[in-house]
């Protein structure tokens, strides 16, 4: 049975005691983590978010009575006094392991039924019953550990950017479609028939017009919505680090964002080198195959287009011949691979897209190249161009030049895993920058925004904008971290000609235009100040700076890749009144 709190305060959490405390009274609340019991004498730690502490029963037989009731995940009370442990007891491990509390009474608040899966212990369970029990789960040190550092980041950034002189202004909720190119969640609108909101997939034009409004500088922390697909790295709603600047340039944009960076890394004792490095997208996709590329070890890809301009070897000459290249990437000390370690790297670079990977080395003899016809001489040659020595593979690729460069930049974080040439402890941040402006869309014969249509073109490419717009590089910026896209950005335009130009290309028509964007093209008419900012992925941030290689570690309540939260099941339906309210049909 349940006894009462009364008016019982705690004196200390359950990480506070220490030597000092000894001979001092102690009221600890909180949970029974485990219990071990030895007849007449008990010992249970007292467990909270901030610690373990351990309880001694002994001596008291009404008391021993008590304590044996209670059962891990029970909510207790322990009054006692605080003792020193006796030097064989002491552990190291925790920060009260040095101190115990005597029990001189204990309370059991509530009793809890076996959890599914311990909270104690680091068991194998699955993702669907952490889910579904999401508040056990939250119990795990863990997670109070992933959810306390997110709490510190976001108060870090906070106090970071309000010192930058930045407002923390909220966006709506429910608005207007937002073009960040994903698909909308829709709400439908009750007293509009047939009319609907759309939760925003980030809050761009809103911002923006906050910058025309005259607020210099805004940030927020914003929960933004994108229908999707999900993955390790993406849910429905995740929240974004939103800001946005009047009168700012690339340097002044990178030089806030690296110092709000610099803040969130002083939270887990990591001090960051600032500038950080800056690679233009061309490079980053020739020289690492990826727009995120992970800096931590080297595997850069190189060119040999030039060298098997006349190969014996039918692919690679077609290739170079037609406009397309070959490209490879030494692999340190793997000479050695076997036969079956070969055949596997040529697997996974055909899952990755190839037709076929090339591989050379040097024997003891002279060179081995697995396609006869490139012949010795031109192996050898290309080992050479390389720098690769005795014990290093050589691995080539042929195709378009940035085909060929993503197939090897995705063998390239396999062999990095599987050779562990991923340091622990490395942070490798850098700026992508001069991205296009434009995709060509092929199925719908438009180009479309490579990132959103607001971004500026860079000022000595605008007068391509019309005649050659797949050459016209953006004012746009993304910062990566270890392979990870942390968030991105640019100038925005600000003038309306301008705009109105970039969504003709886009195949918006005047009228379309008007009809989504029109408040927002008026308002550029109205003294825009240039402009410009960039959003950060928090919960990203948040789950490479605990560890973790899923966003949904460090989210209270995520969804599962199927978009569903298992707690509460939803998505789920709702009752035929509620959908007639909304004037909504089930079709
Ligand atoms: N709104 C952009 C995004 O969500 C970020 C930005 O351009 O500031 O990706």
């Amino acid at each position: 049975m349940a006894e009462q709190l009364g008016s019982l305060a705690r004196t200390h959490t359950c990480g506070a005691l220490r030597p000092a405390d000894v001979g001092r009274g102690a009221v600890l609340l909180g949970w029974v983590h485990r219990v071990r019991d030895m007849g007449s004498l008990l010992f249970f730690d007292i467990r909270d978010r901030h610690g373990l502490t351990q309880v001694v029963i002994e001596g008291n037989e009404a008391l021993l009575e008590t304590a044996k009731r209670a059962r891990s995940e029970f909510v207790v009370a322990v009054i006692g006094e605080v003792e020193r442990r006796s030097d064989d007891t002491i552990n190291k491990e925790l920060p009260t392991g040095e101190v115990e509390v005597r029990a001189s009474e204990l309370r059991i608040l509530n009793e809890a039924k076996t959890p599914p899966f311990s909270i104690a212990e680091d068991q194998n369970v699955s993702e669907e019953t952490r889910l579904k029990y999401r508040y056990l789960d939250l119990r795990r040190p863990q997670l109070q550990h992933n959810i306390g550092l997110r709490h510190r980041l976001t108060m870090a950034l906070r106090k970071y950017f309000d010192e930058q002189g930045f407002y923390e202004i909220e966006t709506p909720i429910l608005t207007k479609s937002t073009p960040e190119g994903a698909r909308d969640f829709l709400v439908p609108a009750r007293v509009h028939p047939g009319e609907f909101y759309a939760l925003p997939q980030s809050p761009q034009i809103f911002k923006q017009i906050l910058m025309i409004a005259g607020f210099d500088r805004y940030v927020q922390i914003a929960r933004c919505f994108r229908d999707e697909a999900l993955r390790a790295d993406r849910q429905l709603e995740f929240t974004q680090v939103d800001l946005e600047m009047s009168f700012a340039t690339p340097p002044l944009v990178f030089e806030i964002v690296e110092g709000a960076l610099a803040a969130c890394f002083r939270e887990i004792g990591v001090g960051i080198r600032r500038p950080f490095r800056r690679m233009p997208y061309a490079e980053a996709i020739s020289k690492y195959g990826s727009d995120k590329p992970d800096l931590r070890f080297g595997l850069e890809i190189q060119d040999f287009g030039p060298l098997f301009k006349a190969s014996p070897f039918g692919i690679f000459r077609e290739a170079v011949e037609h406009g397309g290249t070959v490209r490879g990437f030494v692999i340190p000390n793997a000479a050695k691979y076997s036969r079956r370690e070969v055949d596997e790297l040529v697997d996974l670079a055909k899952q990755a897209g190839a037709g076929g990977l090339i591989y050379t080395r040097y024997t003891g003899e002279g060179v081995q190249v697995s396609a006869k016809a490139i012949g010795e001489e031109g192996a050898r040659k290309a080992l050479e161009a390389a720098g690769a020595n005795k014990e290093d593979l050589l691995v080539l690729a042929s195709g378009a030049p940035d085909h060929a460069s993503k197939i090897l930049g995705q063998l390239r974080l396999l062999v990095a895993k599987k050779e562990n040439l991923v340091p622990a402890g490395k942070w490798e941040l850098c700026w992508l920058t001069d991205f296009p402006l434009f995709n060509w869309n092929a199925d719908e014969k438009r180009w479309d925004s490579v990132n959103h249509p607001f971004t500026a073109p860079r000022e000595e490419d605008l007068h391509m904008l019309e005649s050659d717009p797949g050459k016209v590089l953006a004012k746009a910026y993304d910062v990566i971290l270890n392979g990870w896209e942390l968030g991105g950005g640019s100038i925005r335009i600000h003038d309306r000609e301008t705009q109105a130009k970039v969504f003709r290309l886009l195949g918006l028509s005047d009228e379309d235009a008007r009809n989504r964007f029109g408040f927002f093209l008026e308002s550029l008419e109205y003294g825009t100040p240039p402009h410009g900012g960039l959003a950060l992925g928090l919960d990203r941030i948040c789950a490479l700076l605990a560890g973790e290689t899923s966003i949904r570690e460090v989210i209270p309540f995520p969804k599962t890749t199927q978009a569903v939260d298992l707690m509460c099941n939803a998505p789920s339906t709702v009752d035929p009144k509620q959908l007639r309210e909304l004037s909504i049909k089930n079709i």
